[in-house]
């Protein structure tokens, strides 16, 4: 990504790295300021006050220069203007108009302090927190700070005329402004690349991300298809173990009432033997899909228990298994399978056998499935086509 817009990257989080310094120079030197500010008061009201009680041009410069702090740190802190590419150019043009006013503010401070310390320490400091603070271009550096030298040394001029203190001084800045250039192209360049090694970075989490989310779900679907039973997509005998696992495991919690229903195709040995194995597996498709349509209306758990015989278990008493049970041999009357050859009609039938009983151990759940067979056995002497449901009930549990 950032390959395609490497420049306004870069721009971008320089201008955002800017505004934050911006921030927190202007903190800083509020500070300063308020505290050299302080101190020039004292030396006025101590060397008493000068002529007309006039306030002195440096207590002037840091007050307006206290004001010029507290508005940078009021928009970058307190209203945060947000970064857009609609207002880069115009915040990458302000930052410059930023360094050149607070450089003038060094000059104007150097210029105006004839006494208390060196002219030109607060000047080399505001230089060196541009360059060494700021990432700037080369014409954020070097038109706000050329002009605030130049002014610099022009009022220096007019203040000690060619005199060996301004030759110094000419000296001085002539060696301060280069090395101040350096400093702050090798600061552009360091930054330049943290941000594309940044992007690169972003890049990669990126790509590791989307593929270990195609990864996740890729082994979901071959989870899901690994239970799945491929006929009659209902779940197959290893769904059954994992379930019986849970709801073994479940008993740790608290007992519960269980049904388990068997479902048996009847006389289907000899449908194959009257219509062909492909027919009798168009069959069992067919019956597959009416009991995933029950599976998903009822949200019961329904697998393909071997065969022709399925088991449904249900995780509650009575309520909803004799509805199950009517609606499945409903349902597969109205598919209509032609089975010329079964003794108990002339399509396709189901037998069915439920059992319902508290679950407390994990024995009870194996005993629920077989007396569902056996409820299923006595269907079937009974003439099949039905279904038959035994419930030992339990008052306390639902
Ligand atoms: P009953 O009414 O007593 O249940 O008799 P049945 O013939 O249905 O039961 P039996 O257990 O004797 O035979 C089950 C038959 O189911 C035998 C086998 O051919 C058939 N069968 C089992 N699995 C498949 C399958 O995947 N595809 C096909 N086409 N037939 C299957
Ligand atoms: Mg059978
Ligand atoms: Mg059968």
């Amino acid at each position: 990504m950032v390959y395609r817009n490497e420049a306004y990257y870069i721009k971008k989080a320089a201008v955002e790295h800017n505004l934050k310094k911006i921030t927190l120079v202007s903190k800083v030197t509020s500070g300063i300021v308020a505290f050299l500010l302080v101190l020039e008061c004292f030396f006025w009201m101590a060397n008493g006050k000068g002529a007309g009680n006039e306030l002195p041009i440096i207590v002037w410069s840091y007050l307006l220069m206290l004001v010029f702090n507290f508005l940078c740190y009021y928009f970058t802190q307190i209203k945060r203007i947000a970064v857009e590419r609609e207002n880069l150019l115009q915040l990458d043009r302000l930052i410059g108009m930023y360094i050149f006013a607070l450089n003038s503010f060094g000059v104007l401070i150097s210029l105006s302090d004839q006494s208390t310390y060196n002219h030109l320490m607060i000047y080399t400091l505001i230089m060196l927190v541009s360059c060494s603070f700021f990432v700037l271009n080369k014409k954020q550096f070097l038109i706000p700070l050329g002009i605030a030298l130049t002014g610099l040394l022009y009022g220096l001029y007019n203040m000690n005329g060619n005199s060996d203190l301004y030759q110094s001084q000419l000296l001085y800045l002539l060696i301060l402004f280069p090395a101040g250039y350096f400093l702050s192209r090798s600061f552009y360049h360091s930054f330049k690349r943290s941000v594309i090694m940044q992007a690169e970075l972003k890049n990669e989490v990126e790509i590791t991300r989307k593929l270990s989310k195609q990864l996740r779900e890729a082994n979901r679907m071959l989870e899901i298809q690994a239970s799945l039973d491929p006929l009659t997509n209902v779940y197959n005998r290893r769904a059954v173990t994992n379930y019986i696992e849970y709801l073994e495991n479940k008993i740790c919690e608290e007992p519960y009432c269980l049904s388990s229903v068997l479902l048996d195709i009847d006389y289907f040995k000899l449908y194959n033997d009257t219509y062909g194995h492909t027919m009798g597996d168009e069959a069992l498709r067919k019956i597959g899909r009416v009991l995933c349509d029950v599976a998903e209306k009822y949200n019961v758990f329904i697998a393909r228990w071997g065969g022709e015989e399925f088991a449904i278990l249900i995780l509650e008493g009575d309520n909803r298994v004799n509805r199950i049970c009517e609606e499945i041999i409903k349902k597969v009357h109205g598919l209509q399978i032609e089975h010329k050859s079964s003794p108990v009609d002339s399509i396709i039938t189901v037998s069915i056998g439920a059992y319902t009983q508290s679950i407390y151990q994990k024995e009870d759940i194996v005993v629920c499935i077989d007396q569902a067979d056996e409820a299923l056995y006595n269907v079937k002497n009974n003439g099949r086509n039905a279904f038959g449901h035994k419930i030992i009930s339990n008052e306390s549990l639902s």
